[in-house]
């Protein structure tokens, strides 16, 4: 459930009418919801209640410093995958034992941002990113809290190119090979081997993946310990699917996979770590966008709206669906049209949906892009020179601008002409 409803034949945000915030924000812009951020958060708190655990917001999700302080004040902490989101966890005030770097480029410069500032812990992907970590945490003359990345090998069944549990991908450590590369983490003096972690994908629509990973960590936890190895913490990853289609079925609930934790690691005496991002963003954010044209096509209606790829790349990059709906409410029994819904930018990639049933629409018209919360606003772009859009966050009945549209000039401005030209 989130708080994106009708009311009276119009969309709201909690308690605010979205087309209020486009009178006066104006289109597009990206719109979250503070309750289901904050709903999405406990639900996963609360599956994994009666164990030692923390809930690490993986921050790639939505970055925005508003959502990373508001979470964190719900008591989350952050999973962070470069130097940058690192500082701006910072920023939001979350500290630095509460945050956990995963990724399988860190740099020694990271390293040393996050040895310094405070960390909870390095995911660990490579020997070759043990042997530089080993040498930063030395000359700093602290020790590295760590966990492995292991590579469980199992098939997530989801996107190719969000599925990272395969032995084909280039995440973690194969689990094969999991005991020679702990025994040399354990002769490294700069680090302190405190876990094991494992990341499968995203999106993940079916328990069973998990389960079969999970059960294999729980083995190799036992295989560590025997080999002397202090195995305290298991960092469990993210990836819980959501619905981007109400129509179809629903993928699990938080509750079912933390029961499903609890039967396969619960009783390891372990500290629990997971780090969903989806999950907890998608479906407290919409993209808001407005009708420009109505175009005839030779067979088809084209539906010309102003958002596109770079605002929102998901159907374009990952062939992703996002329910599209009018903002005042379809009337029942009002016969629909079919469009094309499409943007301005110049490539046939940039289609949102074809062959979509929707009201008839004319210019003006506002339409919203469910689950547009994660993974939306962080990897849009200003290809075509066409400003980043902002970014409101609601809050019951008030609603505040957390991310400014950059003016013509601000983005001019970033470049710079050389002295010769
Ligand atoms: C992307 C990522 C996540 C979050 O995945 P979601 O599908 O957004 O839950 C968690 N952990 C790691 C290491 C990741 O790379």
């Amino acid at each position: 459930m989130d708080h994106f409803l009708y009311r009276d034949g119009t969309l709201y945000a909690e308690d605010v009418r979205i087309s209020d915030i486009a009178a006066q924000v104006g289109t597009p812009f990206y719109c979250y919801s503070s309750a289901t951020l904050t709903r999405h958060f406990r639900l996963f708190d609360e599956a994994l209640d009666g164990t030692d655990h923390l809930v690490c917001y993986a921050m790639k999700a939505n970055s925005n410093q508003a959502i990373l302080r508001l979470l964190a004040e719900q008591g989350a902490g952050m999973d962070v995958v470069s130097g940058g989101e690192y500082a701006r966890a910072k920023a939001a005030g979350v500290p630095g034992d509460r945050i956990v770097f995963s990724g399988v480029g860190k740099t020694a410069d990271e390293m040393r941002m996050a040895l310094e500032g405070g960390i909870r812990q390095f995911n660990v992907e490579s020997e070759p990113e043990m042997v530089v970590l080993n040498e930063v945490a030395l000359s700093l003359g602290v020790t590295a809290p760590i966990t492995v990345r292991v590579n469980p090998d199992v098939d997530a069944k989801t996107h190719a190119k969000i599925a990272t549990g395969k032995s084909e991908n280039k995440f973690g450590i194969p689990i094969s090979r999991a005991r020679e590369v702990y025994a040399m983490a354990a002769s490294l003096a700069g680090l302190d081997v405190v876990g094991i972690d494992v990341h499968i994908g995203s999106q993940l629509t079916d328990l069973e993946p998990y389960r079969m990973a999970y059960e294999k960590v729980a083995e190799l936890t036992k295989t560590l310990r025997e080999d002397g190895h202090n195995i305290r913490r298991l960092d469990l990853g993210g990836g819980l699917g959501i619905p981007y289609e109400r129509s179809n079925e629903a993928p699990p609930l938080p509750i079912e996979y933390g029961q499903m934790v609890k039967e396969t690691l619960g009783d390891l005496g372990c500290e629990l770590e997971i780090e969903p991002g989806r999950l907890i963003a998608g479906n407290a954010g919409i993209l808001v966008s407005k009708v420009i044209y109505v175009k005839e096509g030779e067979d088809r209606k084209f539906l010309i709206i102003d958002s596109a790829m770079n605002d929102l790349i998901r159907p374009a990059m990952y062939e992703a669906h996002h329910d599209i709906v009018p903002v005042t409410e379809d009337v029942p029994g009002e016969e629909g049209e079919k469009y094309d819904i499409v943007g301005p930018v110049c490539e046939s990639g940039d289609t949102f949906a074809k062959g979509r049933t929707l009201k008839s629409l004319a210019p003006d018209d506002l339409v919203a892009f469910r689950s547009a919360g994660a993974y939306g606003a962080v990897m849009a772009s200003e290809y075509n020179t066409r400003p980043m859009i902002p970014e409101v966050l609601v809050q019951g009945d008030q609603f505040a601008v957390i991310r400014q549209r950059p003016t013509y000039e601000e983005m001019i401005e970033r470049d710079i002409i050389p002295a010769w030209l």
